[in-house]
């Protein structure tokens, strides 16, 4: 079995670094899909702009999605009612069918080899209490226009079928082979500054002065106004990949308490199961034991987004009046459409053009009753993941947290009983971290930053490591 996603079997050389001082009309933050995508479209209307990623491109969340291409995103119409008002969900719908086309389009026109194939998305429930909620979900498809039908199978489930899958990593090496003069990898922005006509991001050992600036980190950093820590939550989801006879070209994901989320990819089922807030998961190990229970996989791995409280995602600027600094992150798991749609948003504020779409999803857009009660639930789990710091029982015999050089420490020992000390406290906020025995890796219970297994950071909010050096820490 192999402890990763399937898609990272795809792999690519790294690019170029930034080895100078730069200076660039739009400078984008991360090569994920947001990245890829953005600079996709502005080069597509020949804005001079330049990616650049701390790492290698593809490698991040966006490479370990189930990547469904769909519309049909759980109970989310029903979700966005509930917080705003029915034209807004309406809206949502139609952005997303609007992204579904374009990334079909894109991937025909440029002749992109990644697996694309037509799949219904069927929503299901097999819990008797939540068949209310699917006749909901299809009573307002229906009422937009969408050609939605019931399907048998399930206690009770719909189905559309103008929507896809594909492979997330082949579709973003394609983008980044066909626009890599314009991409810089191992190249990790660590501040940002405003002057006067322009942004200077700190790159390496150097500066880029960019006029625009597209913060697509997947977890935004740079970014205090907005405040995302207490507007939304992480959540986790675990996911594996087993070899069988049929597949089926549909996909299909559940509204119940335990989420299942399924698709097939050549002749492996990817099957998706249990999604909690990170700060909710008190053991990474029984959740990967859950899930291993279902099928003898021959991957699993796991993953995480950002919910947002309103179920939108947030796309634009971040301060009201000023159209260079951007941003898009927040997808609530269906990031294929809406990266796509936030590149053709971000490219249109660039331009100054309309896009319809940016008042819908502007971050700044202010909270009403029903988003600040749901607010509290996840500001409340992060103080109290935040508390819990230096005191995660993983239950795990091989991890002890302890302190060295009046500093908090986590020791993990591996099989071959080397022991591998790092700082217990992210960098971003300060909270504790359990050791993922699968993916070997430290996580953050509070915003999902992850690092290696010595300490080296792999995935946002923290932009530092947590490399344990003795005293040097002390004098760093
Ligand atoms: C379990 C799960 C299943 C999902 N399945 C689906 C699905 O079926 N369909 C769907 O539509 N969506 C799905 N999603 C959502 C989707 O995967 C994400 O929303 C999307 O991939 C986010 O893309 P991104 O480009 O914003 O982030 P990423 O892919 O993480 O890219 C961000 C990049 O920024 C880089 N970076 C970070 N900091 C810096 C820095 N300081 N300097 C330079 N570079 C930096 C990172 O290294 C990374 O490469 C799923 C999510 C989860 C959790």
């Amino acid at each position: 079995m192999k402890n990763r996603s399937i898609w990272l079997d795809e792999n690519a050389k790294f690019g170029k670094k930034v080895n100078s001082d730069l200076e660039c009309e739009v400078l984008i933050i991360g090569g994920g899909i947001t990245g890829l995508s953005t600079l996709y479209q502005l080069h597509k209307k020949s804005v001079p702009a330049i990616l650049v990623e701390r790492n290698k491109c593809a490698r991040g969340v966006t490479a370990r999605s189930t990547a469904k291409i769909t519309y049909l995103q759980e109970k989310i119409y029903m979700n966005i009612r509930r917080f705003g008002k029915k034209d807004i969900a309406s809206k949502y719908l139609e952005s997303q069918i609007v992204a579904v086309k374009e990334l079909k389009n894109i991937i025909n026109k440029e002749n992109i080899a990644c697996d694309l194939a037509k799949s219904s998305s069927t929503l299901f429930t097999n819990d008797i209490k939540n068949t209310e909620l699917i006749d909901q979900e299809y009573e307002f498809l229906l009422e937009n226009k969408v050609n939605v039908t019931y399907v048998e199978g399930f206690k009770k489930a719909i189905q559309v079928n103008d929507t896809y899958v594909f492979h997330p990593v082949k579709y973003c090496l394609a983008l980044k082979d066909k626009l890599q003069d314009y991409i810089y990898e191992r190249s990790k922005v660590y501040k940002i500054r405003k002057e006067n006509e322009y942004y200077s991001c700190y790159v390496n050992n150097h500066i880029i002065k960019a006029k625009y600036v597209v913060i697509a980190t997947h977890y935004p950093y740079f970014i205090t106004p907005l405040l995302i820590p207490f507007k939304s939550h992480v959540e986790t989801s675990y996911i594996g990949a087993v070899k069988v006879k049929n597949t089926k070209p549909i996909n299909a994901i559940n509204i119940d308490k335990t989420t299942i989320s399924y698709r097939y990819h050549n002749n492996y089922l990817i099957y998706l199961y249990n999604s909690l807030p990170s700060y909710n998961i008190k053991n990474i190990k029984y959740n990967f034991d859950d899930l291993k229970e279902k099928y003898n996989f021959n991957y699993i791995w796991s993953n995480k987004d950002i919910i947002t409280n309103d179920y939108l995602p947030l796309i634009g600027r971040v301060y009201e009046d000023d159209d260079a600094f951007l941003v898009a992150c927040g997808y609530n798991t269906w990031g294929m459409t809406n990266a796509t749609l936030a590149s053709l948003i971000l490219r249109d504020i660039i331009l100054k053009k309309e896009n319809k779409y940016i008042e819908l999803l502007r971050p700044d857009r202010l909270l009403n009753l029903n988003k600040v009660i749901r607010f509290f639930p996840d500001a409340i789990g992060s103080i109290k993941a935040i508390m819990k710091s230096g005191k995660n029982n993983v239950n795990n015999s091989k991890v002890i947290y302890t302190k060295l050089d009046n500093q908090d420490v986590a020791i993990y020992k591996d099989e071959f009983n080397k022991e591998h000390i790092v700082l217990n406290k992210c960098p971003h906020l300060k909270c504790g971290l359990v050791f993922n025995e699968i993916e070997k890796t430290w996580d953050c219970l509070c915003h999902g930053s992850r690092f290696d297994i010595d300490g080296k950071c792999i995935e946002g909010p923290s932009n530092y490591d947590i490399t344990y050096k003795g005293d040097d820490n002390e004098k760093n």
